[in-house]
């Protein structure tokens, strides 16, 4: 489906998904999901309310262990995996560092609620990377301005709309320096007039040249910034290929009548 280097031979994947199955208690919720990313490529999924694609984030993210399978992120594998027919789990080590290159942006913006936006963008940083704190401010009020939101460092997150919200929160997460930037509906929880900036925001990151795993239900974005489009359904990839071929001309059904609903 995707084009793959033989294994083993140096590439551009920036991500690698192989296999990949997930239970959530009784549900098979991820069915053998294989995806790759390339290193500056941009992808949306898209796919029915249920289909899998938070699990699929989370478990790219190791928020949640895979129970078969293997994801790599920059070559760094995390998650389990079958060793002589027995499961073993990464070193924390080993999956905290595979996590740090990965920022992600929620649907609820998830900010510190007590900290100004400037106080969230240098936080992690300052905290968890160890840079001096002078550093980290001045790359935070670098952030800021590149989000639109320069004049709003010393303002509280309840002080902001939710399209700046979300910016600050696009802020923070670049701030760690990811390789993969990962969007899980970024735009869902936002009145529709702040949509269109916050997707401004992040086209503006892609066109910077970062690698983007975007689900979303925006076609329009999916359309104008995505080099390709992955449609899940029940678990599974359905389609993935070149963003104009899989909008304008889904080969499956089912995601033809997903893109008719969400039109
Ligand atoms: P999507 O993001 O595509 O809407 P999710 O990954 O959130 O889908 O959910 C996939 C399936 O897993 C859904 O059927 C959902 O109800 C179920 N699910 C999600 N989280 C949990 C959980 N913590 N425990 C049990 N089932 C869950
Ligand atoms: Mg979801």
């Amino acid at each position: 489906m995707t084009q793959t280097a033989p294994a083993g031979i140096a590439t551009d994947t920036m991500l690698r998904i192989d296999g990949v199955h997930k239970w959530l208690g009784h549900l098979h919720v991820l069915r053998g999901v294989d995806i790759q990313v390339r290193t500056g490529e941009i992808v949306c999924i898209l796919g029915p309310s249920g289909s899998g694609k938070s699990t699929l984030l989370r478990c790219i993210n190791h928020l949640d262990p895979v129970d078969g399978g293997v994801i790599e992120v920059n070559g760094e594998r995390i998650g389990h995996e079958l060793h002589g027919g027995q499961l073993y789990e990464q070193s924390e080590r080993r999956v905290a560092k595979a996590r740090q290159h990965i920022g992600m942006v929620f649907q609820h913006f998830n900010l510190f609620g007590h900290m100004t936006a400037l106080d969230n963008v240098t936080y992690g940083p300052a905290r968890i990377l160890g840079r001096p704190r002078k550093d980290a401010v001045a790359h935070a009020r670098q952030l800021l301005a590149k989000v639109g939101l320069a004049e709003k460092e010393g303002s509280y997150p309840s002080q902001l709309s939710g399209g700046q919200q979300q910016r600050v929160a696009i802020a923070r997460a670049l701030a760690m320096e990811p390789r993969l930037m990962m969007f899980d509906e970024p735009t869902s929880a936002l009145d529709p007039e702040l949509v269109g900036e916050v997707l401004q925001t992040m086209k503006q990151v892609a066109e910077e040249g970062m690698t983007m795993i975007v689900v979303t239900h925006e076609v329009g974005f999916a359309r104008e910034v995505a080099d390709r489009v992955v449609f899940m359904d029940q678990g599974r990839v359905l389609e993935d290929g070149p963003a104009r071929e899989v909008l304008d001309n889904p080969q499956h059904e089912r995601t033809a009548a997903f893109l008719r609903r969400v039109h």
